[in-house]
């Protein structure tokens, strides 16, 4: 008889190209063995703990629903429960295995710190009890540690970890993607209700903004991989165009896995060139080689997560820059958070979030670096801001972004290259098209005034409903400078 098994999701509620389940399906044996039960787990503590947005929450949600439908359809029983702490997921996972007959636990592993120490002792619990618990790669396209220096070491840099993660895809022949798993027979377990919401998260954002599950999110990649990605080099540091996949709430929340990812550009890649020499994730279409690599920083940051702890502890990358002295400013703060800054570019990119939970990846670049070179506030309040808030919100991503921009992290912007507001806005939103969505009290102004309200005539601008700027961003740049130097010096 083959062992019936527990597949705990946890970040990828897909079946689709989902290891955890794929490995725990055809270890059960499909229609002949004994079967698979799926459990999710609504962990309040840990979701407050780590910040988890109420439009991610909401997002999960409704993609677990879009899951239950999917694995009804393989007869696969879906239960959900509450663990109101993490030291309660080790015994609540025992008691559902054992009520429901499984011998194994299947699960795709996680990296952030606090996660690893809960997966470490539920696979310990599991095994106290005679059972077996199985983890694995499945959030990352490989694990992280397989990609590493001559030395030994994690990589720091993203460019030659890019090389060498594509010399690791060589000798691995790519990386497959798994289909569906077949329907299995029936089990007399019966499924839970998904609960619509969770006390403590409430969206306020539109869901039709973030359609849910699986078959939305595979849609808009193939969207995304026929009819955009294309022109992505060139339309992707433009807030104002939908130049970008929007994929990142999904594969957060695990709807879409990097792999499935990657496989679509290298099959747009090889369909728009067919003879084309050498590997399709790095020659071919200058679209889909740049979005490769945008996926490889993902990729990246979840290797340096896994490598550098402290990265989840609320630590600087670079322990020096522990000694800088931010400003504490309340105020200052509560004007970037509400996009009240008299910075248009800043201001928009703070209501798209507030709007949206979702932000363009260079507005992302230029409201972190105001917070924290211009405004001289910590740049963990704008990292733990954008968690509250974020659908996407990731870790690794989001402390890789912030500490990239704070000058703190790896790879790192150089502290002396502090991004102009002004002319970041003139470049990338060119006829203020994004700022005129997200800021209509500047929506009248001419393609010129609206980067900067400051420079129209004393009598217009006093006639604006909008704030003036907090700092000055001359002195701002100059006493940001100093303050890196000093730690150099020191
Ligand atoms: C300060 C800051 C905070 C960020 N916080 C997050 C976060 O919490 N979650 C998150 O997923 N991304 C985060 N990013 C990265 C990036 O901004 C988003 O992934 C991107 O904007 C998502 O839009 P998209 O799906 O249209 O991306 P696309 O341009 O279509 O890229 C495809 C995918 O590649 C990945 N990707 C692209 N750029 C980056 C990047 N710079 N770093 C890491 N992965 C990347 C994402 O998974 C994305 O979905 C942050 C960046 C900064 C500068």
């Amino acid at each position: 008889m083959k062992p019936r098994s527990l597949v705990w999701f946890r970040s990828d509620l897909r079946t689709q190209d989902n290891t955890a389940l794929a490995q725990a399906c055809a270890r059960a044996g499909g229609r002949s063995g004994s079967g698979v039960v799926a459990v999710f787990l609504i962990s309040p503590g840990e979701w407050r703990a780590h910040d988890h947005a109420a439009v991610k929450v909401d997002l999960m949600l409704r993609s677990l629903a879009d899951l239950s439908r999917s694995l009804r359809a393989l007869n696969i029983p879906l239960r959900i429960q509450t663990a109101p702490t993490p030291g309660e997921i080790p015994e609540i996972l025992l008691e559902l295995a054992r009520s429901t007959g499984c011998e194994q636990l299947h699960f795709n592993k996680e990296y952030e710190l606090n996660e690893r120490r809960r997966d470490a002792s539920v696979i310990d619990a599991f095994q106290s009890a005679g059972l077996k618990a199985f983890s694995y790669t499945d959030q990352a396209l490989a694990e992280p540690g397989d990609v590493r220096t001559g030395e030994g070491r994690f990589f720091t840099v993203f460019t030659p970890f890019k090389r060498a993660f594509f010399r690791l895809w060589d000798e691995r022949g790519g990386i497959g993607v798994h289909a569906a798993p077949p329907a299995q027979a029936e089990l007399p377990i019966k499924s839970s209700e998904v609960p619509l919401q969770v006390d403590g998260w409430k969206s306020s954002v539109s869901p039709d903004r973030w359609p849910a599950g699986e078959t939305a999110a595979r849609k808009r990649l193939q969207i995304f991989a026929h009819q955009a990605i294309d022109e992505y080099k060139d339309r992707r540091d433009f807030p104002g165009v939908d130049g970008t996949s929007q994929l990142s709430p999904y594969l957060t929340v695990g709807c879409i896995s990097p792999r499935q990812c990657v496989a679509a550009a290298i099959e747009a890649n090889l369909a728009k060139n067919p003879g084309q020499k050498g590997s399709p994730l790095e020659f071919g279409s200058p679209g889909a080689v740049t979005w490769i690599s945008e996926v490889l920083w993902r990729e990246f940051y979840i290797h340096v997560m896994t490598g550098f702890p402290r990265v989840c502890m609320h630590r600087a990358f670079q322990p020096a820059t522990e000694a800088l002295r931010w400003d504490e400013a309340p105020d200052r703060l509560e004007a970037w958070q509400q996009g009240r800054t008299g910075v248009p570019i800043v201001d928009a990119g703070m209501r798209q979030l507030l709007r949206d939970g979702w932000m363009h990846n260079r507005v992302r670049m230029i409201v972190a670096m105001y917070l924290s070179k211009d405004l001289w506030l910590d740049w963990r309040r704008g990292e733990r801001w954008f968690m509250q808030h974020l659908v996407d919100g990731f870790l690794a991503s989001n402390n890789g972004g912030w500490q990239w921009s704070a000058s703190t992290g790896t790879d790192a912007a150089p502290y002396f290259r502090i991004f102009n507001t002004r002319s970041q806005s003139e470049k990338f939103d060119a006829t203020g098209a994004y700022i005129r969505e997200f800021v209509p009290e500047l929506r009248s102004l001419s393609d010129q005034a609206i980067h900067d309200p400051e420079s129209l005539p004393p009598l217009a601008r006093s006639r604006l409903d909008y704030p003036r700027p907090l700092v000055d961003r001359v002195k701002a740049r100059e006493r940001a400078i100093a303050a890196f130097k000093d730690l150099k010096q020191s």
